[in-house]
Parts: structure tokens; C-alpha cells; sequence
């Protein structure tokens, strides 16, 4: 039984996540105490407990303390089975979180599975599904892994109530990806998603957006979504290069001016092309587990987060691989991981 401690590094709600992906796939029970101990509310939300019932559903698996608020947990998984599943965070909790447990162990199924998700798609704390679309998926896919995610529905804080449908091919075995340097610049624009709230707040997005990175009116886009998927507002800058495509995202929130939500999402979209690396931080993220399960791998990204390092500890208590952070001059780091040997 692996004993982890949530409240580890950050101690945030991804050291639950990660171990629940890496029970799955490895088969290896785990208990953790002091569930996002870091965090102002503690212990499980609803994307948190969500994340382990699809686990268990996953896989088959056995669980006690799965309950909001809980703590403390115990999990043991069964053999993952490939399947049609549907999972409701059932508020605004990001669905994509969830995504981000269960397809490890759907890539190593024997067969190809989908899935229906409802609750956030588009979240401050979380990966836009956007940005798993356009930055993470295509990255899985030369690793050898086809997954498809359609949007069906856009949900926003508060109201939740996205869609996502999810295809999953399995993956016998990941390979591994080097990702050193992004390559030329293709492409870059932004784009405002409004729901019941007016077009012109994403207009006003976009011209502080143009005005501050020099884009083109044609690499700009208004999308209005029907007023149901509202009231929720999204700002998307994304960045093709050779190699990837990076994206930031700032969320509109009352109070908050349209020039002001521009210019968080400016901001980091200017520290990411100022940086070089080929990878941003939170891309960084989603990129740990493939490379462990593929037994190595590197890729340059910026300095690690403290998200970064902790979910390497967390994966290197389940599978033989280590990651090395070698720090680059500028701010750099190249990531690597090693299987022991
Ligand atoms: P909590 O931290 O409250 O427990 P949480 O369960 O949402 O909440 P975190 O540990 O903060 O967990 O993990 C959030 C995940 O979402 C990380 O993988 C992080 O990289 C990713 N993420 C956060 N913001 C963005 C963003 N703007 N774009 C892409 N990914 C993001």
C-alpha cells in the first residue's frame, strides 16, 4: 500500500488526481491523508470526488472516504475496462480534471472507450478544454495516442452545466517525446468566448489584445455561444509554433473590466514567447505522466512550479522513472525523465 501525504509540495487537489491515474495503470493500491491541505477548503470538491468515482468506475476499483469534504482516502484498483462511461461533476468543477484522471488507464485499455462529461469546461484553476484540444492532444497523438475531445457544450463558473465527449483509442505503449524547442512561429490569435454576456465585452477583450501583441484583425474572433451556456467568458490567446501550439486564457469575471481580463491573459502570453522554452507551465503539467509511462522523454519548459515538482514525486512512488530538472541559463529547464535502472 503506497502512503502518500496530500498535503505535499502545494497540497493541492493534482497529488489525488496523479495517484488515482497511477493506481489505474499500475495497479498499485495507494492511501493519502490530508486531502488538498494546502487549499482554503480542504479535502474533496465535487470535481475531486467525481474524479475518484470515475477511478473506481474505471477500473473497477474499491474506495472508502469517498465523500465531500473527506480527507483521508483509500483506494484499490481492479483491472481497467474499456467502456461508454458518462461522468457529472455536477457544479461548475472542471470536467477536464476529470478527463485528466481516468485517460491514462483508457489509454492502456484493450479496447477503444468514450466518454461523456458534464460540469466546467472552461475554468481559472484548470485546463480550458480548449487548450487540451489545441496543446496537449496533438503532443499525446506523437506520442502514438489518439484521443478526440468534441465540446458539445461550453460550462463556466458558476453555473457549470459543459459538455464534452471524449474519444479514447488505446495506446499499448507511449513513446517517448522530445520537445526541446518550439520551432518557427506559424500562427498567432485570440479568441473571446461570450455567453449571455454581451459581444462587446469579448470586442473590447480583443482590441486590448490586438493593440498589446500587434495581431491582425483576421487573427481575431469574436465567438458568441447560445445565452444557456452562460453568463461565463473566456479569453483565449493561443501561439502555433513548428513544433506546438501553447495557449493562455484569462476569464471574465463582474467587476472585472474586459481590459483588465485582456490584459492578464497579455501578460502571460508575452512571458511564455519572452521565455523560449518550448513548453509553458501548465502544459508542463499534463506532459509529466505520458513521458513516465513512456519510460523517458525530455522536453524545455521554464522554471518547474511547485505543481510540477510534486506531481513528479507522487509519480516517482508509483513507477520506476525519475525526473531530472536541469536548469538552463535564462530561467530554462530542461525536463527529463529517466527509467531506474
Ligand atoms: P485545488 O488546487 O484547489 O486542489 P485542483 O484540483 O484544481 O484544485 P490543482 O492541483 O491546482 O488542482 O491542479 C490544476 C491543474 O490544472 C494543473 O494540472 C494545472 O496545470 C492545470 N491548469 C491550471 N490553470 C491552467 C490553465 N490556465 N491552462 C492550462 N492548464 C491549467
Amino acid at each position: 500500500m503506497i502512503e502518500l501525504d496530500g498535503s505535499l509540495g502545494e497540497g493541492g487537489g493534482q497529488i489525488l488526481r496523479s495517484a488515482l491515474s497511477l493506481a489505474m495503470v499500475t495497479g498499485k493500491p495507494f492511501r493519502i491523508s490530508r486531502i488538498r491541505a494546502g487549499r482554503p477548503r480542504p479535502g474533496l470538491l465535487r470535481q475531486h470526488l467525481t474524479a475518484v468515482q470515475a477511478a473506481a468506475a474505471v477500473c473497477g476499483g474499491t474506495v472508502q472516504g469517498a465523500e465531500l469534504g473527506s480527507v483521508a482516502l483509500e483506494f484499490t484498483p481492479g483491472p481497467v475496462r474499456a467502456g461508454d462511461y458518462s461522468f457529472a461533476v455536477g457544479s461548475a468543477g472542471s470536467c477536464t480534471l476529470v478527463l485528466q484522471t481516468v485517460l491514462p488507464a483508457l489509454l492502456q485499455a484493450s479496447a477503444p472507450s468514450t466518454l461523456e462529461l458534464s460540469g466546467g469546461t472552461h475554468n481559472p484553476f484548470a485546463p480550458p478544454a480548449h487548450f487540451l484540444q489545441r496543446s496537449f492532444l496533438p503532443l499525446l497523438a506523437r506520442m502514438g495516442a489518439q484521443v478526440d475531445i468534441e465540446i458539445v457544450r461550453c460550462g463556466f463558473y458558476p453555473a457549470g452545466g459543459g459538455a464534452l465527449r471524449v474519444r479514447v483509442s488505446p495506446c499499448a505503449a507511449l513513446a517517448p517525446l522530445e520537445l526541446m524547442q518550439r520551432g518557427a512561429l506559424v500562427r498567432l490569435h485570440a479568441e473571446s468566448l461570450v455567453a449571455g454576456v454581451p459581444a462587446q465585452v469579448a470586442r473590447r477583450e480583443l482590441a486590448a489584445v490586438q493593440a498589446a501583441l500587434g495581431l491582425a484583425d483576421e487573427a481575431l474572433a469574436v465567438r458568441e455561444l447560445p445565452q444557456n451556456q452562460g453568463p461565463g467568458n473566456a479569453l483565449l490567446i493561443t501561439c502555433e509554433h513548428e513544433h506546438l501550439s501553447e495557449m493562455v486564457s484569462a476569464f471574465g469575471e463582474r467587476g472585472v473590466s474586459a481590459e483588465k481580463v485582456a490584459a492578464q491573459a497579455v501578460r502571460k502570453m508575452q512571458a511564455y514567447m519572452q521565455s523560449g522554452a518550448a513548453v509553458g507551465e501548465h502544459l508542463a503539467d499534463q506532459l509529466l505522466l505520458p513521458l513516465a509511462l513512456a519510460g523517458s522523454g525530455s522536453f524545455a519548459t521554464t522554471a518547474p512550479s511547485q505543481h510540477t515538482l510534486t506531481n513528479a514525486e507522487v509519480i516517482a512512488r508509483f513507477l520506476p522513472v525519475d525526473f531530472r530538472f536541469e536548469a538552463l541559463p535564462a530561467g530554462a529547464t530542461v525536463v527529463r525523465a529517466l527509467t531506474r535502472p
